[in-house]
């Protein structure tokens, strides 16, 4: 990250200068589909983020820069002052959704860059929301509680960005660790944390981004949560959660055969999760891949969200030997998300870029992780 960069445009802008504050994007290592089954999900934060300097102008407007679009916007705090600039209404939405909570903040200064790839699944926009959430929270003494501000950034997407997404994104870029994932329980949102430190277990975690991201008919997500929704009805369940395959299979007359085939996905990611959450207790890095490989799987036969670019890379990852691979994020395009051996690195890497360009004509985009800490002061 170019903090100097930074400042430099701080500077430029608002000749003065201010505070440091930073918020990483995140991945997630295996729970897919289970956040609206009231199941777990099992993000990291990453050392790819947000940085903003900021400062407060004594004035009621919020002047922003954006150093990587190289944009500038002014707004008031009120509800009809809402930018226009989409990037800005991330920023306009957490100051709205604080003033709602009864937070009182007024005008700043700021310059903020970063570098989560946008729109590539590891969610630069909870990144910048929950920088701002946790430096406005610091700024004003407000005293809002870590789980508020995640919340803080999720309803930004909802009232100011038009995105009606889960908890996960900012709930793992707030309360991220380095060295730990988060398995997140989607019902009771309690938390619970898990070493997880590939690196020094002789492994690293790298993304292969397909970039592609098909267009479906129909509503394939809608479509997926009203088959679980009807599989938990006939269960007698408000969610597919903490259903077994033993009972599944005993109403699997009074469900279609698709649905059967969607809720045996649910159901066995669950214990997947809870598979991987287990072996991370004693270092088995090898059943954590193992399991990716189900996931990834069961993501594409049984809740067939997977595509055929996204199949082939767990495929290739497959035959170079990779300890584990899938499909991170919704499916239908994106990204995979691999655990592989420190010297199985290069080679696989050069694998799937010479065999994806041959097959479908470009490269894919590679992104090496680390799992990291979350929202913070610099
Ligand atoms: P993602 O999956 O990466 O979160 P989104 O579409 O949800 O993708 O969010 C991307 C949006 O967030 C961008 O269109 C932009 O408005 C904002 N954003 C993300 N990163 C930056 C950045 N570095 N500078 C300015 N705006 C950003
Ligand atoms: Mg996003």
């Amino acid at each position: 990250m170019n903090v100097n960069l930074i400042n430099e445009k701080f500077q430029e802008k608002f000749g003065s200068q201010g505070e440091l504050f930073t918020s990483p994007g995140r991945v997630n290592l295996i729970g897919e589909h289970t956040d609206y089954n009231g199941g777990f999900v099992f993000p990291g934060a990453i050392d790819k983020g947000m940085v903003a300097e900021i400062k407060l102008n004594g004035t009621d407007k919020v002047r922003a820069y954006s150093v990587d679009l190289e944009d500038y916007a002014e707004f008031g705090l009120n509800e009809e002052d809402a930018p226009e600039a989409s990037w800005a209404r991330y920023i306009f939405g957490v100051c709205r959704e604080i003033q709602k909570r009864g937070g009182k903040i007024a005008g700043f200064d700021t310059a903020f860059s970063g570098d989560v790839p946008l729109g590539a699944g590891m969610s630069s926009s909870a990144a910048l929301e929950s920088t701002f959430a946790n430096a406005l929270n610091e700024l004003f003494s407000l005293g809002i509680d870590r789980f508020e501000l995640a919340r803080i950034g999720q309803s930004t997407e909802h009232n100011y960005c038009g995105v009606k997404c889960g908890i996960m994104d900012q709930f793992a870029s707030i309360f991220g660790k380095a060295g730990h994932l988060m398995r997140l329980d989607c019902r009771s949102m309690e938390f619970e944390y898990f070493p997880f430190d590939p690196e020094k277990h002789g492994y690293k975690v790298v993304l292969l981004d397909s970039v592609v991201k098909h267009e479906l008919v129909g509503s394939p997500y809608n479509d997926r949560r009203a088959s679980c929704e009807r599989v938990a009805a006939v269960l007698g369940q408000e969610f597919l959660r903490g259903a077994t395959m033993e009972q599944l299979d005993t109403v699997k007359d009074k469900i279609s055969e698709e649905d059967y085939k969607r809720a045996r996905y649910v159901i066995g990611e669950e214990q997947r999760v809870l598979d991987v959450c287990e072996a991370l207790k004693r270092d088995d890095y090898e059943t954590v891949g193992k399991r990716m490989y189900e996931t990834h799987w069961g993501m594409s036969r049984d809740y067939e969200v997977s595509c055929e670019e996204l199949d082939f890379l767990a495929t290739v990852a497959q035959e170079c030997g990779v300890t584990g691979s899938r499909i991170m994020g919704g499916g239908f395009g994106g990204c995979t998300i691999n655990l592989v051996k420190a010297e199985l690195y290069d080679s696989f890497i050069a694998t799937a870029k010479s065999r994806f360009a041959e097959k479908y004509g470009h490269e894919p985009k590679v992104y090496a992780v680390v799992i990291s800490d979350g929202a913070r002061r610099l």
